[in-house]
């Protein structure tokens, strides 16, 4: 298996493959098996005592996962990695093997919905305490560490509201305090920012997004520092949240295209964002790599594309979202991202729809917020469904 970091990123996400059988495929196959057989009993002892790398049993390792791990981590420029059936068993593990009731997790306030549901309603179940700090003022973030604070918790740029934070900085303050330094690097994804370089300790993956890129298959992925990988490692090997061969098989051929394929989506995104700047039916565009996200010089700073996000909040608030959407001809009504086909959603009458307007304000939701995931369609033909929603949104 070539597992080696020896090849430019690109070459790896395309290169970094199963060992060919005597079958001597191209392309690899699937192992869809649960278990891993033995020569002989001396062997088979040898692999439980961990005298071997041999494969056991598919919870804890397979080759088809094994191929997306090895990309995952040579991406990130990680030391080791685990893959999870899903984003949010990244997410959950990394914060089960390293945490323990009487610690203490800082996380940003804008994440993701499901993430924020374990934070704020399973952890403190289990006697792990939380607090939220706000991305646009890092500043406050250093004083609210605790003597028990173990870990920082961010997600940058944040789902839905594309809010960025330095992430060099988070990690001086982590490192600086002893603290484990977790980002969820679902938006970027490691074409776009790697996280690690910039000093953070841990990297968690909704591979369902970007890295699928077609809305096929949902799976997740820890990278990180070899010795909290361990802990995750031995977590999920028990508790059991293992990545499917069949998915891990769709995603590792799904990366050999991450790298053009996020290329293009940055660059239709982009395109689309400068083009509805000035659209008079809307208050606010938000994309990272336009001058007037109030995080652009960071953004420039620790990211090479915007990725393929773009955010934009409509004058007329949930009544016109609700007409947005319905006015869509091309464009997707679906709870996803990070597809070939372009999709819109508006968070306030959705996924967001039972908070009140004070708690949506909260995780920087507001009642016209649109989010688009810009796919792989020509640009123009996004930005003129977009175009002609937006005249019927009034
Ligand atoms: C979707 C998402 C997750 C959860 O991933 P699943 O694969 O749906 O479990 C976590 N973080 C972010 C930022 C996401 O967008």
């Amino acid at each position: 298996m070539q597992k080696e970091n020896q090849y430019q990123p690109e070459t790896n996400a395309v290169r970094i493959q199963t060992a060919r059988t005597d079958e001597m495929e191209h392309s690899t196959p699937l192992f869809l098996t649960s278990s891993f057989c033995y020569d002989n009993a001396e062997e088979m002892r040898a692999t439980f005592a961990d005298e071997t790398d041999f494969n056991i049993y598919s919870r804890f390792s397979n080759p088809n996962v094994d191929e997306f791990v090895n990309k995952m981590v040579a991406l990130e420029g990680a030391e080791a990695g685990y893959a999870t059936a899903s984003g949010m068993s990244a997410v959950f593990a990394s914060f089960m093997a390293l945490l323990k009731a009487g610690d203490h997790l800082l996380s940003a306030r804008s994440i993701f919905g499901s993430t924020h549901t374990v934070v704020t309603k399973f952890l403190p179940k289990w006697g792990i305490e939380y607090s939220y700090f706000d991305m646009n003022d890092p500043g406050s973030i250093e004083a609210m560490i605790k003597p028990n604070t173990k870990m920082i918790f961010v997600e940058t740029p944040s789902n839905p509201g594309l809010e960025i934070i330095d992430l060099k900085l988070l990690a001086d303050i982590a490192n600086k305090h002893n603290i484990i330094l977790n980002v969820d690097n679902c938006f970027a994804t490691p074409v776009l920012q790697r996280p690690l370089e910039l000093g953070a300790h841990l990297v968690t993956h909704s591979a369902t997004k970007w890295i699928d890129g077609q809305g096929r298959v949902l799976g997740g992925a820890v990278v990180g520092r070899k010795d909290l990988i361990k802990e995750i490692y031995i977590f999920c090997r028990s508790s059991g949240p293992a990545m499917s061969p069949f998915n891990a098989w769709v995603l590792s051929k799904s990366m050999e295209t991450l790298f053009v394929r996020m290329e293009r989506h940055s660059q239709s995104a982009l395109t689309l964002a400068q083009a509805l700047e000035n659209n008079p039916h809307l208050s606010m565009v938000r994309y990272p790599m336009l001058p007037s996200h109030p995080q652009y010089e960071i953004a420039k700073k620790q990211m090479s594309g915007g990725g393929g996000i773009v955010c934009f909040e409509l004058k007329g608030g949930i009544a016109s979202g609700v007409k947005f959407l319905n006015a869509l001809k091309l464009l997707s009504l679906t709870a996803n991202l990070g597809d070939s086909r372009s999709i819109a959603s508006h968070p306030a009458s959705t996924t967001h729809a039972k908070l009140t307007d004070a708690e949506r304000a909260n995780v920087g939701i507001t009642p016209g917020l649109i989010r688009i995931s810009v796919g792989l369609e020509n640009v123009k033909d996004i930005l003129a469904d977009i175009e002609q929603a937006l005249e019927q949104s009034k």
